[in-house]
């Protein structure tokens, strides 16, 4: 014991000495110090690329088209983000359960993904300011007797894996029966099969699977919302940077109109996805 302690005390004066403690000593990938490291912005520009983890599935956020193009309301914000920092943006779709570990580990510069910036996600990621603000609701079929989060008592409800709306159903009620799937979709999927009588999540995503599907009036959005869902975008830990060039590229977006012409084209009111724009982005003078 004396001879590990003395050993322990011996590699912390070293260490020390040799200044290798402290945040700037993280291995890459990890949290890297705000002023003395360089920052994922230089990388990008460097690199004349910026690389964005985008949802793929998921309008009018991030879907393909019907030209097998990958387009949407974030991946628009992202174009514009990328323009600003004179860089091509590059798109990588991930899911609710991949989004984080790609940043984490690097693969993604940023994510936008229809992601709630929750405190409990900030112990891997930061997040930007915040770029559209929703509530989590239930999408049932027509005429379903489920009418609100309470009538799920015993019932299955599909969500997915990795969001807010499996934890946020399991505790607004404890006797919902939940089920995640890999995506929005195959959950959707199972509801029309009968496999499960709800399906929850934000309310604007569930807009997009009823107003995609050939059937849209055959399903109905219940019970308002039950919950807060602010996105941010995610980016590296301790990059303010980058971080505040995001930030200050969106306040750039909003009070340039150009973020109200963008939501007007992908949730405006002549579009399939209209949902109106009740909110207000916080704006540093
Ligand atoms: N906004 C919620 C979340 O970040 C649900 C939507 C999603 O899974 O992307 O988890």
């Amino acid at each position: 014991m004396k001879k590990q302690t003395l050993l322990v005390a011996l590699a912390l004066t070293l260490a020390l000495a040799l200044g290798v403690t402290g945040c700037g000593g993280s291995k890459s990938g990890e949290k890297k110090a705000d002023s003395a490291q360089t920052s994922r912005l230089d990388e990008v520009k460097k690199r004349g690329v910026l690389v964005a983890g985008v949802k793929d599935a998921t309008p009018p956020f991030g879907f393909v088209d019907d030209n097998k193009q990958l387009v949407g309301f974030e991946i628009d914000l992202l174009k514009y983000i990328a323009d600003k920092m004179g860089v091509k943006l590059e798109l990588k779709p991930v899911t609710s359960s991949t989004r984080i570990p790609m940043l984490t580990q690097g693969s993604v510069d940023i994510v936008a993904a229809t992601m709630t910036h929750k405190q409990e996600r900030e112990s891997q990621i930061d997040f930007t300011i915040t770029h559209f603000m929703d509530g989590q609701s239930l999408l049932v079929k027509k005429g379903s007797s489920i009418k609100s989060v309470k009538d799920l008592s015993g019932k299955k409800v599909g969500t997915a894996k990795g969001s807010t709306s499996e934890k946020n159903v399991m505790k607004a009620n404890p006797q919902a029966q939940v089920l995640s799937f890999e995506d929005y979709p195959p959950a959707f999927l199972a509801l029309k099969q009968g496999k499960v009588e709800a399906v929850t999540t934000d309310s604007s995503i569930l807009v997009g699977l009823k107003n995609k599907d050939e059937n849209p009036d055959a399903w109905e959005i219940v019970g308002g919302t039950f919950t807060e869902e602010p996105y941010g975008m995610g980016v590296p830990q301790n990059d303010s940077k980058f971080r505040n060039f995001v930030n200050n590229t969106l306040i750039e977006m909003w009070r340039s109109g150009e973020y109200a012409k963008l939501y007007e084209k992908w949730m405006g009111p002549n579009t399939k996805y209209h949902i109106p724009l009740t909110w207000k982005m916080e704006l540093w003078p």
